[in-house]
């Protein structure tokens, strides 16, 4: 399927590695013109060397901490007018609330709720006035599920959907669409992380951790990267234009509702 994207230019925040550079890649290879961020300069370089050797395409790349208002500024400044924007972060760390002072939880609202935002108010305007714009927020399946050691993402990653289920549905008529990825269970660093963390308290390896991810998936496995990225270049395509202020669940049939 020509997903119509070609000429495109999409910002892709927060790509080096994991669920963002498989979205900079998936549009890449559908010819959109992709400007990449992370924090390391080294890792970010390379995957924007391996993505234009996969796609002969454009690849920008800004190195800095997105959830800063200079990283944004420093992102903007080489691509202010994307056609696409796709926000990501770093997630909070896992934890107990009873440990976490009120900077911690700034620093947690700040990168997984107002950074998105600030981005959006610095390009969407502009999108609805040349009537095409995809904007996609990868969060979280704790927004359906909350996981309770990630109590500073449940919460941060709620205040950003509920912001975006009033803000999509004003913008739709413009040819603007906002959705929210909610990745389950993928295999990152990430999720390796976070098994490691389970593994500390629980006794057993990280790759057991893992195991357990797996075998308690209705697929019998951890989602793969590429899947994810495949999904985000949809949401961004032409025929996705009708798919407006949604929360779409990408975890293997894990979380148990019917709807
Ligand atoms: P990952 O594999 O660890 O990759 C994270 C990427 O983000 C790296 O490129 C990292 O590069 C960059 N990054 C992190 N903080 C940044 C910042 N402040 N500014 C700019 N770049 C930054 O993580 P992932 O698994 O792809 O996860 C992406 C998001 O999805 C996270 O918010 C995570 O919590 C969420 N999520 C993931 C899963 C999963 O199973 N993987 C499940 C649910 C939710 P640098 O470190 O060099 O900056």
């Amino acid at each position: 399927m020509d997903l119509g994207l070609k000429g495109k230019k999409a910002i892709v925040c927060a790509a080096s590695k994991g669920l963002g550079r498989a979205c900079a890649e998936n549009l890449a290879a559908e010819g959109v013109e992709v400007l990449i961020t992370a924090r390391g300069r080294d890792q970010l370089e390379a995957t924007a060397a391996d993505i234009r050797t996969a796609t002969g395409g454009t690849v920008h790349t800004v190195a800095g901490d997105v959830t800063t208002a200079e990283g944004r500024a420093a992102i903007l400044a080489v691509m202010p007018s994307p056609d696409i924007l796709i926000n990501n972060a770093g997630g909070p760390p896992p934890g107990d609330f009873r440990e976490w002072d009120e900077a911690v939880w700034e620093k947690a609202v700040g990168a997984n709720m107002i950074t998105p935002i600030m981005l959006i108010k610095a390009v969407v305007d502009g999108m609805a006035a040349r009537k095409f714009g995809r904007i996609i927020n990868i969060t979280s399946g704790a927004v359906r599920a909350p996981i309770p050691a990630l109590g500073l993402s449940n919460g941060a990653r709620s205040g950003l959907t509920g912001f975006i289920a009033g803000l999509s549905r004003q913008v739709a008529k413009d040819g603007v669409t906002i959705n929210n990825l909610l990745p389950g269970h993928f295999e990152t660093d990430r999720l390796w992380a976070n098994a490691a963390n389970e593994a500390n308290k629980s006794g057993k390896s990280a790759e057991q951790v893992m195991d357990g991810f797996r075998a308690t998936n209705p697929t019998g496995r951890v989602g793969y990267p590429d899947e994810f990225g495949r999904a985000c270049a949809f949401l961004c395509s032409v025929h996705a234009g009708f798919i407006v202020g949604q929360n779409v669940l990408i975890d293997g049939g894990r979380f148990p509702g019917a709807i």
